[in-house]
């Protein structure tokens, strides 16, 4: 059994009336990576600062390994905080930046010397202590602000949005970095972001938020191959929705603009002559290339998305519209616009979604 480190009971926050999070109920173990994810405005970061001290929930408590914390200011959880704007001390350099908390904790210098070499050693850093916040790039400057939040040993790490304003193929590594340095350290941890793929890349577990409420927490495969809600399907990762027409609930037989396929999972109460939904990843549909599945559809090619390892293609199937993927084959040309074909995937491919 894991050991529960965090517990959010019942926790709620209201601004002026507005209820911002709304009975928000999760546990979280020793050493986890967890991600809250969710649009702007969801309450992610609202959730964070409640963690860390910073707000108070208006109802509900907080535990960390079975204590309420409530009463504790910021300064005494043993929390450390790294924000998504660059908040070095712009006057120091980086040892003293590193080492700011030790300070302020009364550790004396040699300790504290050998604490921050450990530290810039940690984030790759080695030998950069004198240099300033301006002599450092955007990455850089976050690898500091990291150092800066772990010297202290705290017990908890919280990364707010750490990555975003850093360019594409730095967010990549540095979040890779990041992660392993946390799995090093085994620090339970709390990542928000708004980028489902960030998430879904570096997470233990993933907490999906919408307007304050928790619609899915698990981990990414299971987030990602079975969402819980039609929000967490449509949120993370992308999503085809065809309509289609019940035909003979009895044995899952629907109508998709006229061509008959069967679907094993329909909802049950599903009436004949009922329109629907399904829904299904582009992963899960393929060319029918002689190896066709449950569900076979023509259609004709209205997109060639060429994306590099994956070519994503959007055919036309009169009037729905199918999006899939296909691996890039040197040897196999993808096909081209406008030219007949025939998608398949599998019955039980197609989510069934609650609300
Ligand atoms: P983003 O990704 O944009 O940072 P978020 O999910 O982190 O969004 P929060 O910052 O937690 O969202 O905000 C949730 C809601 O609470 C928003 O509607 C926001 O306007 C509101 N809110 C947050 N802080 C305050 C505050 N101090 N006073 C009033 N309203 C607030």
């Amino acid at each position: 059994m894991a050991e529960t480190f965090l517990r959010l009971d019942n926790i709620t926050k209201s601004f002026a009336g507005t209820s911002v999070v709304k009975g928000v109920n999760l546990d979280f173990n020793k050493g986890e990576f967890i991600t809250l994810l969710g649009p702007s405005g969801c309450g992610k970061t609202t959730i964070l600062r409640m963690v860390a001290g910073f707000e108070r929930p208006s109802s509900g408590t907080i535990l960390v390994e079975g204590k309420d914390i409530s009463p504790l200011p910021p300064n005494q959880r043993k929390i450390g905080m790294v924000f998504q704007a660059y908040a070095l001390f712009p006057n120091m350099n980086v040892e003293d930046n590193v080492g700011f908390g030790l300070k302020i904790a009364g550790v004396g210098t040699d300790e504290r010397r050998s604490r921050v070499a450990e530290m810039l050693k940690l984030i790759g850093l080695p030998g950069y202590g004198k240099r300033f916040p301006f002599e450092l790039s955007g990455g850089q400057q976050q690898r500091v602000a990291l150092a800066r939040a772990l010297a202290p040993k705290p017990k908890m790490l919280l990364l707010d949005e750490p990555l975003s304003a850093l360019d594409a193929k730095i967010r990549v590594s540095l979040r890779q970095e990041i992660r392993a340095i946390q799995r090093d350290l085994g620090i339970t941890t709390i990542f928000v972001t708004h980028d489902q793929e960030e998430a879904l890349s570096i997470s233990d577990r993933i907490v999906v938020l919408s307007a304050g409420n928790v619609e899915q927490f698990g981990s990414p495969f299971e987030v990602y191959n079975q969402p819980a809600t039609r929000f967490v399907a449509t949120f993370v990762g992308q999503l085809n929705s065809l309509r289609a027409k019940v035909t003979n609930p009895a044995n899952g037989s629907v109508s998709i603009g006229g061509q008959q396929a069967v679907v094993p999972s329909l909802p049950k109460t599903a009436k004949a002559g009922d329109t629907i939904t399904l829904t299904m990843r582009p992963e899960a549909v393929s060319l029918a290339n002689g190896h066709a599945r449950d569900i076979v559809l023509d259609g004709t090619v209205a997109e060639v998305n060429f994306l590099g390892s994956v070519i994503r293609l959007k055919v036309k199937l009169g009037e729905n519209a199918i999006e899939l993927d296909t691996f890039n084959d040197q040897r196999t040309p993808p096909p081209a616009y406008d030219q007949k074909v025939q998608v398949t995937l599998a019955g039980s491919d197609v989510l069934v979604l609650g609300e």
